[in-house]
């Protein structure tokens, strides 16, 4: 048996268990050695019978007798009588006829389960039992439970892991040896035993530690590389003209932001220095980003090089090309700009090709694929990329490869990534933080609406509207599924056209209708030729509609807590006071997430807590990392990651040699493709 053999090797593991193994996604080895316990429950405390008292209960005793009948159809009993020295136990198994054939009289057990009075007896109840060894999987110790699938149980799972064990404690070390000393850690080998099998409670924390250490310094090392091989780049330089950035801000109908000024100052300093910028600018919703932006845009223009702006939706592109032009205008330098959008016809394309070529537009603004498809651009010199995550090494490497260079990145992003996860994942980035929002935002009010309290938020709605404002309603769904009981757009859209909203002018908008059709129905409502705009969350990020002062999501307990204050961050944007209603499917207790949305409007304080309650898995959603598994490691030890990422740096800085790891090597050539905002 080697780790690379099929789970067939494994002693005991027949073709039946193998099926059921592979449901799991283990068919190998090596799988199921890596498959990991989900919990722990503590039977190691093994005690003498006069001692039992009910609740989990483990005994070392001798079995007096064994015996099974059925006491009715389908109904199967096995008793035994066990004792030790203390006294004597009764066991009872239901359905589990082999049970009694399987207990030798006179054998020692060691037996674990649930002590309980049942009909006036004291006994325990279907027990796991195993002869009394110095190895045991299922008693007497902190036995591990797995996700189980129909017909595998933990049981089985860990007698199949219980017979690699051997296998195991020969696993060859992944990290440095002098980094294992420096850190006291368990070895490898030792420490994945230790997740299975745990010996103590302690010796349990360790394994997480070891694991969770090498998880994250693997993430590390991984970004530290990227940002190595980014330095490496030689830059386009972009010198910061004074006067260009004072005149800009002279024309600004509102004064920047301490946040947005630091920003800016960084994002100048970034573009000067000799190796390409690569950082990104976190702000919340409304904490004005698109000018931080558009001030980077107007220094790489002055220079005379070219600008592109990525946005994930045609819709956002449009929007941030109007803002854009607007803030452009004053300085002579809207011609610049060039949409591009939809579905260009060759014509277009050439068109669009020639305008560029000429150097009469130098600053796009477009979707990804439009413009990373349309588009050469020799003199490249800023890429600014709005709300996409998936902009990583490859996308990189196309960039250069058109340009022939590496342009400067500037990542924008609503997404407010806790600190920790932000160190770790994106430690080859710098980054700016807008946290704090333009003066004279209200918080929106936020209500979480139960389904038969309804009515009275109907009213107010009409009110707000009454007065000139419009509202979103955001619901879950495009159309009615049969599997899933949540509001869908389509019907919420007949239903308010029909009933509570029929003196109104709605709109509907969803993922599936064309282009055109969602542009011309958000045109709209930004015209306000429509006071209700019904959607699924394709409205989701940096659609900015002043007027709207209400958000209604539907089914709000279907979506993610950072979702949800994104969602909010719609409305409240033009100084008129906000609501958001938070309704539920029905009239169950709102969960913690719905209620922390209540009460706080701090979209870092969520993202921590949305960190806490749902796992990184929650903002990796969110960023579309599906494939980072960091399975043992939290993000909230703040202890273990900045011990981890020290070490990253130390490997670099000692001038290792990645290759002579190859598990580790392979690793985190993996992770280097997927850990990159860009
Ligand atoms: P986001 O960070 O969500 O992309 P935007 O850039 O869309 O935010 O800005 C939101 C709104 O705030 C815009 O209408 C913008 O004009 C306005 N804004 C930006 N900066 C300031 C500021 N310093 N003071 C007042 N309003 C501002
Ligand atoms: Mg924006």
């Amino acid at each position: 048996m080697e780790l690379s053999s099929s789970a067939t090797a494994v002693k005991g593991v027949g073709d039946e268990l193998a099926k059921k193994l592979a449901v799991l996604g283990v068919k190998t080895v090596a799988q199921l050695i890596d498959y990991l316990p989900r919990r722990y429950e503590d039977y190691s405390q093994v005690m003498a019978i006069r001692d039992a008292r009910p609740g989990p209960v483990t005994i070392k005793a001798v079995v007096k007798q064994a015996s099974g009948r059925y006491v009715r159809r389908g109904m199967h009993l096995t008793e035994a009588v066990v004792s030790d020295e203390t006294g004597s136990m009764r066991l009872v198994w239901f359905n589990q006829p082999y049970r009694a054939s399987g207990l030798k009289s006179g054998a020692e057990y060691y037996f674990s389960g649930v002590y309980e009075l049942s009909h006036q007896r004291f006994q325990m109840t279907s027990p796991s039992a195993e002869l009394v060894s110095d190895f045991t999987v299922n008693t007497a110790r902190i036995v591990p439970v797995y996700r189980e699938t129909k017909g595998l149980t933990s049981k089985q799972i860990r007698k199949a892991v219980g017979s690699c064990r051997h296998l195991i404690q020969t696993m060859p070390e992944t990290l440095p040896e002098w980094l294992v000393g420096e850190q006291k850690l368990l070895s490898r080998a030792a420490a994945v035993l230790a997740m299975h099998f745990p010996e103590s409670g302690e010796q349990l924390a360790e394994a997480k530690r070891r694991l969770g250490f090498e998880e994250v310094f693997e993430l590390s090392l991984a970004s530290l590389l990227n940002k190595q091989e980014l330095a490496a780049d030689a830059s386009l330089l972009i010198p910061f003209d004074e006067k260009l950035a004072k005149d800009f801000v002279s024309h600004l109908p509102f004064s920047l932001t301490d946040a947005q000024r630091k920003a800016v100052w960084q994002i100048y300093q970034d573009m000067q220095s000799e190796h390409p910028m690569n950082r990104l600018v976190e702000g919340d919703v409304g904490s004005g980003k698109t000018v931080v932006a558009t001030m980077a845009a107007v220094m790489a223009l002055r220079e005379g090089y070219q600008v592109t702006l990525m946005a994930p939706t045609e819709l956002l592109a449009r929007q941030h090309a109007d803002t854009i032009y607007k803030l452009l205008e004053p300085l002579g330098l809207s011609g610049e700009l060039l949409l591009l959008v939809g579905a260009l016809t060759t014509a277009q394309k050439r068109k669009a090709h020639e305008v560029i070529a000429s150097g009469k537009a130098r600053f796009l603004v477009g979707t990804n694929a439009l413009i990373q498809d349309t588009v050469d651009m020799p003199k490249l010199g800023l890429v600014i990329i709005d709300e996409q995550h998936r902009f990583g090494v490859e996308q990189r490497k196309g960039l250069m490869a058109k340009a022939g260079h590496m342009p400067h990145l500037l990542s924008l992003t609503a997404t407010p990534i806790p600190r920790s996860l932000a160190l770790t994942l994106y430690g080859e980035l710098d980054i700016s933080v807008l946290d704090a929002k333009p003066p004279g935002r209200q918080p929106v009010q936020t209500e979480i609406v139960s389904p038969n309290s309804i009515e009275p938020v109907y009213d107010a709605v009409r009110r707000e509207l009454d007065a000139g404002r419009q509202m979103f309603v955001v619901c879950p769904l495009i159309s009615e599924s049969d599997s899933v009981d949540a509001h869908s757009a389509e019907k919420i859209y007949e239903q308010f056209r029909k009933r509570e909203f029929k003196n109104y002018r709605l709109g509907l908008l969803h993922g599936k209708m064309k282009a055109e059709d969602k542009t011309a129905v958000m045109q709209q409502f930004v015209d306000r030729k429509l006071d209700v705009l019904i959607s699924t969350t394709v409205i989701e990020v940096g659609v900015d509609v002043p007027n709207a002062s209400v958000m209604m999501i539907q089914s709000a307990e279907r979506f993610g807590l950072a979702q949800l204050h994104q969602l909010r961050g719609r409305v409240g944007r033009g100084g008129h006071h906000a609501y958001c209603y938070l309704l539920m499917s029905d009239s169950k207790a709102p969960g913690k997430r719905l209620r922390a949305l209540e009460s706080s409007s701090d979209g870092f304080r969520l993202a921590e807590l949305d960190l806490e309650l749902r796992g990184p898995g929650a903002i990796y959603g969110q960023l579309q990392h599906g494939a980072l598994d960091l399975r043992i490691a939290k993000l909230t030890d703040v202890t273990l990651i900045a011990a981890a990422r020290r070490s990253a740096a130390e490997f670099v800085s000692r001038g290792e040699d990645l290759l002579k790891y190859t598990e580790l090597a392979a690793r985190v050539q993996r992770l280097r493709t997927v850990t990159n905002l860009n």
